[in-house]
């Protein structure tokens, strides 16, 4: 009987297979066509950010190559913009995404153990419109899957990777606890082509101001966490090229054991402006994780589960380290961090710090491109206004990123990284979850094709689900 069911498994596995290369396949064929969409309405995300409505939009070559010019090309899919609305493609931040894993001792000859279908990670960036992130916890994996993008075997998002540079002894990430290990550490990282450092929580100061020196140096940005041995004189961590501050709750744990008031608020955003240190707000990581400490039925019945892979799955639902350590005081602990987190955003606002959007994405409960869109909605709450939030999420990350040449508005030469909506965002947030198709590097993907990517990826999480337990993680 176990083993009829193993084959019928094996059936099914074989038979999805087939669908997602079939999907692979259609995703290369579209690469180089070129699209004509037809009375659209633009939200440019330039600066200016004049709305151009009932627009022709040509792409080609991957890139958007006319808007509203007289000489048409007759070859090209049609796609009928009426009524519909085009933003540029969005960029999250704060990612961690799934990768080849190994659960295992490394020996001579073997690397991962784990191993995790690039295009099932990549999907749910993709039919959310997520068509760039920062990977955060950069490692050799992530770049493989860069590669398989590039190559057009997998239809993914533009992917920029930080490596992550800690103190202590194990504490993950490459571990610096003088100043010329931190330099030779930004180095190293350099030369195995990271474009960005991150800095962690451990690092003690001298290693610290070392990262931030090398890394201008070596023409390296730096985003980072504001290290534990800060507290108490945090001013002292925002030195030239700490470029970016990964959560608003580096902030709080700042100032963990005290009362904290609208004037800390101000005194952190004119310590970021005075240094021209941006902030990642990440509001829906500390609210998904208040869910879960308070049950964990908010992880159960959300509607986005069944795309998470089933190994974490069951890690979120039945081996959850936040709702173990449930009690009144990490709950009150948790809302007295939001509403200090909000009073953040409008304090950086009000000193004009820029903000980028960023999720966390792959912290428990956190679902990699959905996770995006609540992000949004979350500092619309705090307090920015809807073509803020758009311009959080587009141009301005572009910018701290570099590729503010490439994407990140719609523009005659920029690459087709675009999402075209069924309704207008700038009257509501909540309308960037109404998706007619994406352009990812110039290929469409439109509504069908979302579903069908969706369900091939929920049929295999739900088809293996009794295969993953976290806890037997060891032996995979
Ligand atoms: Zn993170």
């Amino acid at each position: 009987m176990k083993y009829l069911k193993l084959l019928f498994l094996i059936v099914i596995i074989n038979f999805n297979l087939g669908a997602q290369n079939k999907l692979k396949l259609e995703n290369i064929g579209l690469a180089n066509n070129v699209y004509v969409i037809k009375n659209v309405n633009i939200i440019p995300m330039t600066t200016d950010n004049k709305i151009i409505t009932n627009a022709i939009v040509v792409i080609k070559n991957e890139k958007i190559s006319s808007i509203n010019s007289d000489s048409i090309p007759k070859k090209g899919k049609i796609i009928d913009g009426r009524g519909k609305w085009l933003i540029p493609g969005l960029i999250d931040m704060h990612v961690h995404t799934n990768a080849d894993l190994n659960f295992k001792e490394n020996s001579a000859t073997q690397g991962a153990t784990f191993f995790m279908n690039t295009q099932d990670v990549m999907t749910t960036y993709i039919v959310n419109g997520v068509t760039t992130i920062f990977e955060l916890g950069g490692r050799v994996e992530h770049f493989g899957q860069r590669n398989e993008i590039a190559k057009g075997k997998v239809i993914g998002p533009r992917m920029a990777i930080a490596s992550m540079l800690n103190g202590g002894d194990n504490n993950g990430g490459r571990i610096v606890n003088n100043a010329s290990d931190a330099r030779q550490a930004v180095r190293s990282a350099k030369a195995e082509g990271y474009n960005f450092i991150k800095a962690y929580s451990d690092l003690n100061i001298e290693s610290f101001h070392a990262i931030m020196d090398e890394a201008q140096k070596q023409g390296l940005k730096v985003v980072g966490h504001i290290p534990d041995v800060f507290k108490g004189k945090t001013k002292e961590a925002f030195v030239p090229n700490f470029g970016l501050v990964a959560h608003a709750e580096e902030f709080s744990k700042q100032i963990r054991n005290k009362e904290k008031t609208e004037k800390d608020a101000q005194t952190f955003a004119f310590m970021s402006k005075a240094n021209n240190t941006w902030l990642i707000p990440n509001l829906i990581a500390i609210k998904t994780i208040r869910d879960q400490v308070q049950s964990i039925d908010s992880i159960r019945l959300m509607k986005t589960l069944k795309y998470v892979h089933p190994l974490l799955q069951d890690k979120w639902l039945n081996a959850n380290n936040y709702n173990k350590h449930s009690s009144p005081e990490f709950l009150n602990y948790l809302d007295s961090l939001i509403t200090f987190h909000k009073q953040l955003v409008v304090a950086f606002k009000k000193a004009g710090v820029p903000m980028v959007a960023g999720t966390d994405a792959g912290v428990s409960g956190v679902v990699t491109g959905f996770a995006l869109h609540d992000e949004l909605e979350l500092l619309v709450e705090a307090g920015l206004s809807n073509e803020e939030v758009l311009i959080s999420a587009t141009r301005r990350p572009s910018e701290w990123l570099g590729i503010n040449e490439m994407v990140g508005t719609v523009e005659i030469g920029k690459y087709a990284d675009l999402i075209l909506l069924n309704a207008n965002p700038l009257e509501n947030i909540r309308n960037t979850r109404e998706i007619r198709g994406v352009f990812v590097n110039g290929k469409w993907v439109d509504k069908n094709k979302i579903e069908e990517m969706l369900s091939v990826l929920a049929d295999w999480n739900t088809l293996m689900k009794e295969g993953y337990e976290w806890k037997n993680r060891r032996e995979y």
